[in-house]
Parts: structure tokens; C-alpha cells; sequence
């Protein structure tokens, strides 16, 4: 259930470059092409959702979320910490309408922060 015109569709499956972190049967992640952050990396389901109110059933979300820790884990920062976010929409400043969760880390952040 992939959409052709989806930019993070594309991502997925390979029709644009990008830096895989981890892949499973139903996430793909990768780093993002504008880091906020030493670390700034977003995970996808392999499914299109235009976001996380788009009627995502609760166990792909349950796979979208547990692949957190896995990410957190590769990327060195789940002993430090590190930061979820997940954009929904216009007035959150979503531009990608492919539902995304970021994660951040690699440095201390405040609440001005990404
Ligand atoms: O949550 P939001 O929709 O604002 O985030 C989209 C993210 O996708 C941005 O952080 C942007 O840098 C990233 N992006 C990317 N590769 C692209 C286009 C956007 O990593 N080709």
C-alpha cells in the first residue's frame, strides 16, 4: 500500500537515495537529508499514512514505535536520551505527508529545541 507520487514511498523503495539506518517488514529508516541534531533520523512505515491520524491499524503503529528503541540503539544515544516527534498536519509544520517519526539526539536539548 505505497502511493506513487509519495516522496518517502520513493525512499522506500530505493527510486531515491537515502541513508538506511534499519529496515524491517514493516518500518524503513533513515537518516534526515537536514539533520537538527547530531543525530536526526526518521522512521516510516512501509505502508502510506498521510500521518498518524490517517487510520494507521494499532499494531503497524505498535511496530512504527517499537523500532524507536532499535534506531536509538544504532545510533548510540538510548543510554544518553534522546527525543520522539511526530508532526500531524498543518498547524504542526508537517511537510512530508507520509507519516514520520524523528528521532534526536547526540547532544543535550532544551525546550526550544526540535
Ligand atoms: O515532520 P516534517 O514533515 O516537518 O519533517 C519532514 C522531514 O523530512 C524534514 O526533517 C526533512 O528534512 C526531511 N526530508 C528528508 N528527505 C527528503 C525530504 C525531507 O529527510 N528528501
Amino acid at each position: 500500500m505505497q502511493r506513487d507520487d509519495c516522496l518517502f514511498c520513493k525512499i522506500i523503495r530505493g527510486e531515491i537515495p537515502s541513508s538506511k539506518v534499519y529496515e524491517d517488514e514493516y518500518v524503513y529508516a533513515f537518516d534526515d537529508v537536514s539533520p537538527q541534531m547530531p543525530v536526526h533520523t526518521l522512521i516510516v512505515p512501509k505502508n502510506h499514512y498521510d500521518n498518524i491520524a490517517a487510520g494507521i491499524p494499532v499494531e503497524e503503529l505498535g511496530h512504527l514505535f517499537a523500532a524507536v528503541e532499535k534506531v536509538a540503539d544504532i545510533k548510540g544515544v538510548r543510554e544518553q536520551g534522546f527525543r520522539t516527534l511526530v508532526n500531524t498536519g498543518a498547524h504542526a509544520g508537517q511537510t512530508v505527508f507520509h507519516l514520520h517519526v524523528h528521532v534526536l539526539g547526540g547532544a543535550p536539548m532544551n525546550s526550544g529545541d526540535p
